[in-house]
C-alpha cells in the first residue's frame, strides 16, 4: 500500500482534480477535504449497494477489520441503504474482534489525496484555479497546505500557492474581525452572511473539515 500523500507524478498533473477543486473553491471550505469528502461518500454508498450483498465483499471488510471511526460514522448517514448498513454491522459483530484496523475506505482515498495536493500545487500556474484560490469562498486548510509543502519541500509552487490564497486569507481574517465587532451591543448592523460563517470558516482552515482528519486521542 502507497503511503499517504506520495508524490503522483507518473501522469502528470490532472486536469480533472483541478476542475474539481475550482468547484470546490465555490462553496465554503477545504476544497481537498471537500472533495475527499464527496468521493468517499459516493464509494461508500456504491459499496452499500453493490457489495454488502456479495458475501466476498462483506469478507473482505471484516479481513480489514471493518472501517475506521471517521467512515463508521459516515454509514449512519446512509439512510437510503441503513439495511446494507445492519447487514455490514452484523457481519462484522459475528467476527472475531480485530487486533488492527485497515480501513478500506480510507485506503482508497490515500492516493486521491496526492493527486488533489498535486493539482493544488499545480494552481497557481493554472488561471481558473488561481482565479479560485484568491477569491474563495473556499480556501484550503492548513492540514493540508502542510501536506503539499511535504509533499514538495523545496519546490517554489509552495510559495507561489501560499501567494495565491494570501488575499483569501486576508479577507477571512477581516471577516472573522467584523463577526466580532458586530457582537457589541451598540453595533449599528448584524454581521453580513460572510461574516456570520466567519469562524466555521476559520475553524475548518485550522484543521481541516471535521471527523476527516481525525483526532490525537491516545487509544491505550
Ligand atoms: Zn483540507
Ligand atoms: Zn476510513
Amino acid at each position: 500500500m502507497r503511503r499517504p500523500g506520495r508524490p503522483q507524478r507518473r501522469g502528470g498533473p490532472d486536469p480533472a482534480g483541478a476542475q474539481r477543486l475550482v468547484a470546490a473553491l465555490a462553496e465554503p471550505g477545504c476544497p481537498v477535504c471537500r472533495c475527499l469528502e464527496a468521493e468517499t461518500r459516493r464509494n461508500l454508498a456504491a459499496f452499500l449497494r453493490e457489495q454488502t450483498m456479495d458475501p466476498e465483499g462483506r469478507a473482505a471488510l471484516r479481513r480489514a477489520g471493518g472501517f475506521c471511526g471517521w467512515h463508521t460514522g459516515l454509514l449512519r448517514e446512509a439512510a437510503a441503504g441503513i439495511l446494507s448498513v445492519a447487514l455490514v454491522a452484523e457481519d462484522l459483530l459475528q467476527g472475531e474482534p480485530p487486533r488492527r484496523v485497515a480501513c478500506p475506505a480510507c485506503a482508497v482515498l490515500r492516493d486521491r489525496v496526492g493527486i488533489y495536493l498535486e493539482a493544488l500545487l499545480e494552481g497557481p500556474a493554472s488561471p481558473a484555479l488561481r482565479a479560485a484560490l484568491a477569491a474563495g469562498p473556499g480556501v484550503p486548510c492548513r492540514p493540508h497546505l502542510r501536506g503539499a509543502r511535504a509533499l514538495a519541500p523545496a519546490d517554489p509552487r509552495v510559495a507561489a500557492l501560499e501567494d495565491a490564497i494570501a488575499p483569501r486569507l486576508a479577507r477571512l481574517g477581516r471577516a472573522l474581525a467584523g463577526f466580532i465587532a458586530k457582537q457589541d451591543y451598540r453595533s449599528p448592523a448584524p454581521p453580513n452572511a460572510e461574516e456570520a460563517r466567519a469562524w466555521s470558516e476559520a475553524l475548518e482552515h485550522l484543521a481541516g473539515r471535521p471527523g476527516l482528519l481525525g483526532s490525537e486521542v491516545p487509544r491505550s
